[in-house]
C-alpha cells in the first residue's frame, strides 16, 4: 500500500506539478499512509503533530476531490472545512493549500479572529471550495449567516488535543451541529488520550488509523546545551550568542509577553534585528513578524509558547530558551522547531538557579541530561566566528573610572578590527572568551 514517491500516487498532474515546484519528491510517512485511503474517500484518525507533513497529507486529497468534482460556487457555501486552533496554523495551512492548488481552479480562503471580518466575509461571498478557520471566528460568521455548511463534503479537525487544552471543546461541539451527517472526516491530534479518542469516535466512521511519532528522532538531531546564568545576566548572554554569525535564524522563547517585548527592544538597541510574536500583538503585526522571519530579513523571532504554537519555519538554526518552561513537554515542543526536515539544530537553554527544578523535570522526560556549557566554553567551542561588530552599537557605561577607560579602549579596538573585515574577527572571538573584558552589553 505504501508508495515511495509522489508519482506513485493517484494524484492528478497539476498537483504533482505543484509538488515538483515546491521541491517535494518523497512523501513523508504520514503522507504515504494517509493519501491513498483519503483519495478513496475514507475517514481518518491520525496521531501526528506539526512537522510530520500532515498538512499536505490532508490537503492534497481535498484539493484533488475539489478539482475532480467541480460545482458552481455559491456565496457562503463551503465544500471543505479545516478547523485549527491558532491563527498562525490557519494561515500556514491556507498558504499550503494555495501552493498545492496553484495550477488548478480550486479556491480557498482563511478566517480567524483578531482582524476585521470585512475582507473575510467578502471572500466568502464570492464562494469558496475550501475554508480554513479557527473556531471562534468560524462560529461568529456562521451565526451571522455568512457561512453555510449544509453542503459540506469534507471536514478536518486539526490539533484536536490543543483545541481541548485551549478550551475549544464547546466551540467544536457547536460547529459539529452545523455539519451534515454524510461527509468525509479527518481527525488529527498529536496525542490520543481517552477523552480525545472519545471525541474522535463521535466524529469519524470506520476510519483508517495512522500513528506517526516524530519526537524522538527530532530530539536526537538537536545539539542541546544548558547554560547556567543568573536571571539578570540572561539578556547579556543571549546577545553574545545571537551576535555569532553561525546563528542565522533564531527562535527565542520567553515566558511572558512583557518579557518578549522587553527583549525585542534590548536586541534592537544592540542592532540585532528581532521581532516579537505573542498574544497581545495584532494579527497583522504577528503575520508581518512571521513573514519577515521566514524571509530572513529578521534574524531573531522572540515568542511566547502560545503564539509560537505550530509555527513551522524552515532553517531555524537555533532555539534559545531565555526562560525555562515549567512544563517539560513544552521544552520538547520548543526545541523541535529546529532540526526540521533532516537538518541538525542547536538549542540553548539559559537556566537561572531558581529554574533548575524545571530542568530536572525536562531531563526526566527526555531521558538524558543536557550538557552544561559556560558562556565562555560555548563561545569558544561551538561558535568560533563571532558576529562583526556593528558600528553604532550603544556603549556600555563605565562601572568606575578605571573600568570605563578600559571599556572605551576595547570598543575602539573592536571597531578597528571590524573595519578590517569579517574574517579578522577571530581575534575578537578569542577575546570574547574573557567575559569580563568583553561584556559589551552590561548595561542592558
Ligand atoms: P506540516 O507537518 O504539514 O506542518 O509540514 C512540515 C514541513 O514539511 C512544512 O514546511 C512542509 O512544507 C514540509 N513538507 C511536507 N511534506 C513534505 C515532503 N513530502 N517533502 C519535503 N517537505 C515536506
Amino acid at each position: 500500500m505504501t508508495s515511495q514517491r509522489f508519482s506513485d500516487f493517484d494524484l492528478i498532474k497539476p498537483i504533482k506539478q505543484a509538488l515538483q515546484n515546491v521541491g517535494y519528491n518523497q512523501p513523508t510517512p504520514i503522507q504515504m499512509q494517509a493519501i491513498p485511503p483519503l483519495l478513496a474517500g475514507r475517514d481518518l484518525l491520525g496521531c501526528a503533530q506539526t512537522g510530520t507533513g500532515k498538512t499536505a497529507a490532508f490537503s492534497l486529497p481535498i484539493i484533488q476531490h475539489m478539482a475532480r468534482n467541480r460545482r458552481t460556487r455559491k456565496s457562503g457555501v463551503v465544500r471543505a472545512l479545516i478547523v485549527t486552533p491558532t491563527r498562525e496554523l490557519a494561515a500556514q495551512i491556507y498558504q499550503n493549500m494555495e501552493m498545492y492548488s496553484r495550477h488548478l481552479d480550486v479556491s480557498s480562503t482563511v478566517i480567524f479572529g483578531g482582524v476585521g471580518q470585512g475582507p473575510q466575509v467578502k471572500s466568502l461571498n464570492r464562494g469558496v471550495d475550501i475554508l480554513v478557520a479557527t473556531p471562534g471566528r468560524l462560529l461568529d460568521l456562521i451565526d451571522q449567516g455568512h457561512i453555510d455548511l449544509q453542503k459540506l463534503e469534507i471536514f478536518v479537525l486539526d490539533e484536536a488535543d490543543r483545541m481541548l487544552d485551549m478550551g475549544f471543546i464547546h466551540d467544536i461541539r457547536k460547529i459539529l451541529v452545523h455539519l451534515p451527517e454524510k461527509r468525509q472526516t479527518m481527525f488529527f491530534s498529536a496525542t490520543l488520550p481517552p477523552n480525545i479518542v472519545k471525541l474522535a469516535k463521535s466524529m469519524v466512521r470506520n476510519p483508517v488509523r495512522i500513528d506517526v511519532t516524530p519526537e524522538k528522532p527530532v530530539i536526537e538531531s538537536i545539539d542541546q546545551r544548558l547554560m547556567l546564568v543568573d536571571m539578570k545576566e540572561k539578556s547579556n548572554v543571549l546577545m553574545n550568542i545571537l551576535m555569532d554569525e553561525e546563528v542565522r535564524k533564531a527562535l527565542v522563547f520567553t515566558r511572558t509577553k512583557h518579557g518578549a517585548n522587553k527583549l525585542v527592544k534590548l536586541l534592537g538597541r544592540a542592532d540585532i534585528r528581532a521581532e516579537g510574536i505573542h498574544g497581545n500583538k495584532s494579527q497583522t503585526a504577528r503575520t508581518a513578524a512571521l513573514a519577515a522571519f521566514k524571509a530572513g530579513s529578521v534574524k531573531v523571532l522572540v515568542a511566547t509558547d502560545i503564539a509560537a504554537r505550530g509555527i513551522d519555519v524552515e532553517g531555524i538554526t537555533h532555539v534559545i530558551n531565555h526562560d525555562i518552561p515549567n512544563v517539560a513537554e513544552t521544552y520538547v515542543h520548543r526545541i523541535g522547531r529546529t532540526a526540521r526536515a533532516g537538518c541538525r539544530g542547536i538549542s540553548i537553554s539559559l537556566c537561572a538557579p531558581e529554574e533548575r527544578p524545571f530542568i530536572k523535570d525536562i531531563e526526566k522526560l527526555i531521558r538524558q541530561s543536557i550538557p552544561v556549557f559556560s558562556e565562555e566554553q560555548y563561545l569558544a567551542t561551538v561558535h568560533l566566528k563571532p558576529a562583526p561588530k556593528p558600528a553604532n552599537r550603544p556603549r556600555p557605561k563605565p562601572r568606575n573610572r578605571q573600568g570605563g577607560g578600559r571599556a572605551q579602549n576595547q570598543q575602539g579596538r573592536g571597531q578597528n578590527r571590524s573595519q578590517q573585515g569579517g574574517r579578522k574577527n577571530n581575534t575578537q572571538g578569542q577575546g570574547r572568551r574573557n567575559p569580563g573584558k568583553q561584556r559589551r552589553h552590561g548595561n542592558y
